[in-house]
């Protein structure tokens, strides 16, 4: 079996090792007997596996009892609508860096005053605008930025520092990646299927202080204090992809946890933005200052050029390469998962397709 180097933006590569430990695990798991999708969600066995996914995402990510760690549905997009329903009351500031950025602002705005703090729209999202402390309200009820912009491949550099107002920020597409100190967050929400496991689960970090204010016409499944309450089951959960998300974090754990996974991201992104610059024909397409260590934007000087290209790679063993459409181009997603060799083989398909076009 051929095994692509696979670059989506999510859902994305997972670890192997997790794939063949499911796949071991597939028709019993342990003494069971049974698959981990035909346990009952209440079963003691399948509470431990969950608590499992948990204290390892809380080991890994260095979260403290101060936090609540839930696992719901309804993905980050749900949460655009959970993070203003659990905390709005009359004002939010919102940095807005991209599409889901915006989706999440406007999403807010059916719950309440939305203050636009910064915009790199009228840009098409090449760069993180700059945020000052002067720039945070005081009097808002929280602070939202999206620490990785996944269409357009930026990142934030720097945590801005909002002080007392609680810091909200959506780390779908790079939570894992680099370490981040999970203080200075009121609440970080990330989808799980960029670079936590498989699609259908959303994992969210809340400040206990911050549970017990949601409006009352919440919905209870996006409370996240009633979800906290209930152990985040308050419906059925996601049991297997929360299963498959343990693994992945195993793997993660046994590779040496964040820390290093980074310095391996540095390495990964490093090689490919090195190409780049050097390229006569690739251009990255974020300003270098905010370049993403997770999804590498960039493209040809035409668009016929650059769909030749997707179908080059394709046919080398490089899947799912192509760009979004609102930036065009290509877009190479460089996950946890993505090992060195991954990056490495693109880029020399992409030496090969610029030697062809010189020919
Ligand atoms: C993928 C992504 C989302 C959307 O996630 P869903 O789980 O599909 O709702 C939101 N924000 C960011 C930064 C993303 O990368």
């Amino acid at each position: 079996m051929n095994r692509v180097y696979n670059f989506a933006a999510g859902p994305s590569m997972l670890p192997e090792e997790a794939l063949e430990k499911a796949a071991a695990e597939m028709l019993s798991y342990g003494t069971s007997g049974m698959s981990v999708m035909e346990m009952s969600h209440r079963s003691k066995g399948y509470i431990e596996i969950f608590d499992h996914t948990v204290s390892l995402l809380r080991e890994l990510m260095g979260i403290s009892d101060d936090y609540e760690v839930l696992l719901l549905q309804g993905g980050a997009t749900g949460q655009f609508a959970a993070v203003p329903m659990n905390l709005l009351k009359t004002k939010a500031d919102y940095v807005d860096t991209g599409n889901f950025a915006h989706g999440a602002l406007v999403e807010a705005q059916k719950y309440g005053a939305v203050n636009v703090v910064a915009s790199s729209r009228e840009d098409n999202y090449t760069y993180i605008p700059e945020i000052k402390p002067e720039n945070v309200s005081k009097d808002a009820d929280y602070f939202y930025i999206t620490t990785n912009n996944t269409i357009f491949g930026t990142r934030y550099t720097s945590i801005p520092d909002t002080g007392s107002v609680p810091l909200v920020a959506d780390m779908s597409s790079n939570i894992l990646s680099e370490p981040f100190d999970v203080n200075k967050f009121g609440v970080i929400f990330a989808g799980n299927q960029k670079n936590i496991g498989p699609a259908g689960v959303v994992t969210v970090i809340v400040r206990k202080d911050l549970l017990g204010r949601a409006r009352p016409d919440t919905p209870k499944i996006f409370d996240w204090q009633k979800m906290a309450e209930a152990g985040s089951m308050l419906n059925t959960p996601a049991t297997y992809p929360i299963y498959m998300a343990g693994l992945c974090l195993e793997w993660l754990k046994k590779e040496g946890g964040v820390r290093v996974i980074y310095m391996r991201n540095q390495v990964k992104a490093k090689l490919l933005y090195d190409y780049l610059d050097e390229s006569k024909l690739f251009k990255g397409t974020a300003k270098r200052e905010c370049r993403s260590l997770m999804n590498v934007t960039f493209r040809t000087n035409d668009a016929d050029t650059d769909a030749e290209f997707v179908k080059f790679a394709t046919a080398n063993g490089i899947a799912n390469i192509k760009g979004h459409r609102l930036v065009g181009g290509m877009r190479a997603s460089i996950y946890n998962a993505m090992p060195v060799a991954g990056v490495q083989k693109l880029i020399d398909v992409m030496k090969q397709f610029e030697a062809g076009k010189k020919l």
